[in-house]
């Protein structure tokens, strides 16, 4: 069991001119699952690597307990690494590429057939044992790999992207797969996915990323449920939460010319942005007995089968409503109400007014 600690750390490219990574601070508790998310290119594999040893930070520290890594070799950090492109070698059979890394280490052949046959229980890939990497499917190949990384009985499991050659439906059950596997060996895991679902429905907690740093870290429902940013507010959600930018005064919000709401929280910023998620929003044809309702016109109605995604626009701004079913058409004018309880409020500096 291991807990992995990052004080400020960077990285830095090109002599400075790229900055991958900037000030991270994160810890990872014994046994955790944690999930690295944020857009592509936002420093999220860079950080996962800098963790297994195959780059060095440029400033900062990292430690795994009480010892300092960031200058030990990977080979000296007992971690397993699994990415998107996961390599089997193809020469060999589904139990000869698992017990592979206890070969390397001398183990004995009497073991090594016990852990390989533990292990292939555990990922269910006991029929497969004498098949090659060719023949079997694209999610036994990834259970192979995970296998293999597993075997090593690593302290640190990281994994980059590992779903994402999969398709849609293999990739749901390899989620629930790989949450069940941590949780059984219990082992220290930092995941790094751009996909949202992903980060959600597996992680512990979601180090949500973006420009190098780290904007928020919580647990999937708060992450979801107070986003401490407007950043991670757009970012969170599927459509994520509407954002609309007004004037704060005594306690007002100027929207647009039509538009005025209350602010619901006190702040004594003038420049604000006030936040309702889609699901929250009711759509009205006549006018809601409710301070907490904007004017717009409706842009498009997509019925989605599960909801009605309505989009309206609200000044220069489109927001999005979720709704059971609707009777609006676009072009309409219409009423967005919100119950006060759900309004976000982000101060000037994108910070949440609590
Ligand atoms: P993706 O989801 O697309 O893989 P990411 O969030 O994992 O992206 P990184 O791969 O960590 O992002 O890259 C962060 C930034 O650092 C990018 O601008 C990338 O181009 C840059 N970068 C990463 N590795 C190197 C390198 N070896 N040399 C120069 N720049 C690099």
């Amino acid at each position: 069991m291991t807990n992995i600690s990052m004080r400020s750390v960077s990285k830095f490219f090109d002599g400075g001119d790229i900055i991958a990574n900037y000030e991270l601070d994160l810890e990872v508790e014994d046994g955790e699952f944690l999930v690295f998310l944020g857009p592509s290119g936002c420093g999220k594999t860079t950080a996962l690597r800098m963790i297994a040893g195959l780059e060095t930070p440029s400033d900062g520290e990292i430690y795994f307990d009480d010892d300092r890594v960031d200058d030990m070799p990977p080979a000296d950090r007992n971690v397993a690494m699994v990415f998107q492109n996961y390599a089997l070698y193809p020469h060999m059979s589904v139990r000869e590429n698992i017990e592979y890394p206890l070969k390397v280490r001398g183990v004995p052949p009497e073991e090594r057939d016990e852990r390989v046959a533990e292990i292939a229980e555990l990922l269910h890939i006991e029929d497969q044992l004498d098949s090659d990497p060719a023949s079997i499917s694209g999610g036994q190949r990834q259970r192979t790999s995970l296998a293999r990384a597993i075997i090593r009985e690593p302290s640190v499991f990281l994994l980059d992207e590992p779903l994402s050659n999969l398709d849609a439906k293999l990739r749901l059950e390899m989620r629930s797969e790989l949450k069940r596997l941590q949780n059984e060996l219990d082992i220290t895991t930092v995941y790094v996915t751009h996909n949202q679902e992903e980060a959600m429905s597996m992680g512990d907690r979601i180090a949500v990323m973006n420009e190098g740093t780290i904007r928020q870290v919580a647990e999937p429902e708060e992450l979801y449920r107070r986003p401490k940013t407007a950043w991670v507010a757009q970012f969170i959600g599927s459509p994520p939460m509407n954002l609309l930018e007004g004037t704060n005064r005594d306690g007002t919000i100027r929207v647009d010319d039509e538009n005025s709401v209350p602010a619901a929280r006190e702040t004594t910023s003038a420049d604000v942005s006030v936040g309702f998620r889609p699901e929250d929003a009711a759509v009205t044809t006549t006018e809601p007995d409710t301070d907490w309702r904007l004017r717009g016109t409706v842009k498009t109605v997509e019925p989605l089968g599960e909801y009605v995604l309505v989009n309206v626009d609200v000044g220069d701004t489109t927001v999005n409503a979720k709704v059971d079913r609707t009777d609006v058409e676009s072009g309409q004018q219409v009423f967005l109400s919100v119950d006060p309880d759900d309004v976000y409020l982000y101060d000037g500096d994108g910070e949440l007014v609590a």
